[in-house]
């Protein structure tokens, strides 16, 4: 436990880690957070996780990067704003001018507050002229949003947290809560010690795991067959609900015969799983009602990430578990403000709110709203820049709290791309790998204390984020450094904002299912959208999609989804399975918490591997290995644990320098390219000391 000094003032934010959206308050003394405490709120019920509580020292670190700087020839040179701006606002228009506006992007991310990543995605299209913007949503749960907008008509959680005390069952599809979302998990762990049902869907025995009433560990990569087979089940066995499928659900007897061939008898073994496992998780799934799914990227980074969401989506809508409380298809987002960066327009295809691109009325609004034309096809997604990057047509990159090269797998072949790009800015709290290795301009960004704005949650929920310590040097806000570049460029029209309260204000005008949002409410109150605006202001928001209709219409249709095996495949070269993933005291590229004391709780990351396996292969306990894959090598400390089925192996990425993402291959979601992290073929050999 962290011992505090004195606090001369605490102030009420919200958490920068995972998607739950935890509400703190951060106590400052003499311009530096000395301490944080939980406060109550509908998401963590006065609780906080050994992240969120304890990993705030990364603001004050030594190495934080508190001038802007240029790079000439490889070394960095601080430099004054006003030469940063001029630099960076020239070459992106002798950029342009050269090559085209599409030569350009923008990367934009969750440690942004939704206000910046609005301006992100505008500057992108009204200053460069280009739709390529993207955020880290494209690397997690973009296939969640692409499946639920696609099936259901809205890319978000259908449900809330507060419903996890009002179901009867849950039903966990690749995803760790207790590690990677800790209050929701703890809240799983208590309802399910209450009584709540629990089928845990995960190749690992994680802590929920080993506690379930059913632990089905499927073969990673395996979740359309699985779903498939569960849906068979409900149907040969009549445990569908047909009274709510009457009145709200399309394509029955097309799915009816699509789905025989699915039995589980017929796609067991391929899965891993007992057929009779299968079929007793369709009835406990079927019959517990209301019956609440939650997801991870065990479910959606894969080959079939955005279809295997789907094929889960089929089974609520069977069972009737869409549109009531407790029920529902619920993604875990893994980052503070994921959401928000997607849905604020930091995708190619979509403007702010989701709000299709393509679709001439909508482009017309925003352009009568920011006075300009809008460039009409969609843009590249990150994977795509990179591959244009490769082949000589993308040129430039402004990378804002992301760092691509530590965070994309196959990282050589991710390094390779950056090196061909012109010019990388990059927008971060310290000099990350990706401005160690290709960045040109580096913009030193506040950290998430030092700003004010909000934070959009995994379920729906928008959170105010307040200033509690002044920023370090000269490094700002994100939204100040987007209206500067902005203004160099010769727009200060439509960038002259003096705060986020002003840009927020603009964000509900042109989206109305945000209108009702304004901050006078967020201050003593979070609130979830849909919350139209109204005359009396005072729209209540939406705690549980659907209870009246799906998007267009009353009815949603099943689909049908063929299972498609990866290409990424064992062999006698590669004969072992490894998957990646986050560990509870660090988070995604370690850059804050590896600046904290969780750093000692948790010094590396490690290959964990089964006691069977570890057998075989002459490992001990903490011993290095080189793990190698067909596109990389990594070594790893061992460890040895009954988490892990034999075959296959786990390892976090959170330290740079180990570089997890060496391994992982090219492979990625077929519809929305989100990288396949969850399966590569690997090999493992111990290293003895030295
Ligand atoms: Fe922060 Fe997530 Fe932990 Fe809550 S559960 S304190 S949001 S990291």
């Amino acid at each position: 436990k962290r011992s505090t000094g004195p606090v001369d003032q605490w102030t009420k934010t919200t958490c920068v880690y995972c998607g739950v959206g935890c509400q703190m308050e951060v106590g400052s003394h003499d311009n530096k957070v000395v301490a944080i405490r939980p406060t109550d709120s509908p998401v963590n019920h006065g609780h906080l996780c050994v992240k969120g509580r304890y990993a705030y020292d990364f603001t004050h670190a030594p190495d934080r990067i508190t001038h802007p700087m240029l790079r000439r020839g490889s070394d960095w040179h601080a430099v004054s704003w006003e030469e940063a701006l001029s630099f960076t606002a020239s070459r992106l228009q002798e950029l342009r001018n050269k090559y085209e506006a599409d030569s350009l992007g923008v990367l934009s991310s969750a440690r942004a507050t939704n206000e910046e990543n609005y301006l992100a995605q505008k500057f992108a299209r009204v200053v460069l002229g280009t739709n390529n913007v993207d955020c880290c949503a494209r690397v997690c749960h973009q296939p969640s949003a692409k499946a639920l907008k696609t099936m259901l008509g809205t890319g978000a959680a259908t449900n809330s947290f507060s419903d996890i005390e009002h179901t009867s069952l849950f039903m966990l599809c690749g995803c760790n809560p207790t590690e990677n979302h800790p209050i929701v998990g703890a809240r799983i762990k208590q309802a399910v010690r209450a009584g709540a049902g629990l089928i845990v869907i995960d190749p690992r025995r994680t802590e929920l795991a080993a506690c379930a009433d059913i632990h089905l560990a499927l073969r990673p990569g395996t979740n359309v067959l699985l779903f498939n087979a569960m849906a068979a089940t409900l149907l040969e066995e009549g445990l569908q609900d047909d009274d709510y499928i009457a009145m709200r659900v399309d394509g029955l007897a097309g799915f009816s015969s699509f789905i025989t061939a699915y039995a589980p008898e017929q796609v067991a073994s391929q899965c891993g799983v007992t057929s009779g496992d299968i079929r007793r998780a369709a009835r406990m799934y079927a019959l517990a009602k209301p019956a609440m799914c939650f997801h991870g990227l065990g479910m959606t980074e894969h080959l079939q990430g955005t279809q295997g969401v789907m094929s889960l989506i089929n089974l609520a809508l069977l069972t009737g578990n869409l549109g009531k409380r407790g029920s529902g298809i619920n993604p875990l987002r893994g980052q503070n403000n994921v959401q928000g960066s997607a849905q604020m327009g930091c995708e190619p295809a979509s403007l702010t709110g989701a709000q299709n691109l393509a679709d001439a009325k909508v482009r017309a609004s925003f352009e009568q709203a920011w006075g300009t034309n809008l460039p009409t096809s969609a843009g590249l997604d990150l994977p795509a820049m990179l591959a244009a990057a490769s082949s000589g047509k993308f040129k430039a990159m402004w990378v804002m709290g992301y760092d691509i090269a530590m965070s994309m797998p196959n990282a050589s072949q991710t390094l390779a791309a950056l090196a061909q790009l012109e010019l990388v800015i990059v927008q971060d709290l310290f000099l990350n790998e990706t401005a160690k290795a290709v960045g040109h301009v580096f913009f030193p960004a506040a950290s998430v204390f030092e700003k004010d704005g909000s934070f959009m949650n995994a379920d729906r929920r928008v959170q105010r984020v307040r200033q509690v310590v002044n920023s370090p040097g000269e490094a700002k806000p994100d939204w100040q450094i987007i209206t500067e570049l902005a203004r160099h460029m010769g727009h200060e029209q439509g960038f002259k904002f003096d705060a986020p309260q002003a840009i927020w204000n603009e964000i509900r005008s042109v989206w109305p299912a945000g209108a009702g949002l304004s901050y006078q409410r967020l201050q003593n109150e979070s609130l979830q959208w849909p919350c139209p605006a109204t005359l009396d202001d005072n729209h209540p928001g939406t705690a549980i999609l659907h209870q009246q209709g799906f998007g267009a219409g009353p009815k949603a249709s099943l689909a049908c989804i063929d299972y498609q095996p990866t290409a990424e495949v064992c062999d006698d070269d590669y004969p072992l399975l490894l998957t990646t993933g986050r560990e509870l005291y660090h988070f995604n590229a370690g850059t804050m918490t590896y600046r904290s004391p969780n750093a000692v709780l948790k010094p590396t990351d490690t290959l964990d591997i089964s006691p069977a396996d570890a057998r075989l292969l002459g490992l001990a306990q903490g011993q290095s290995a080189r793990i190698s894959s067909r596109y990389g090598t990594a070594v790893l400390p061992v460890n040895i644990t009954d988490k892990m089925q034999v075959g296959q192996l786990f390892c976090s990425f959170h330290r740079a320098d180990l570089n997890v993402n060496a391994l992982t291959s090219p492979y990625c979601d077929n519809l929305v390219h989100a990288p396949e992290y969850k399966v590569t073929a690997v090999k493992v050999k111990g290293l003895t000391a030295e």
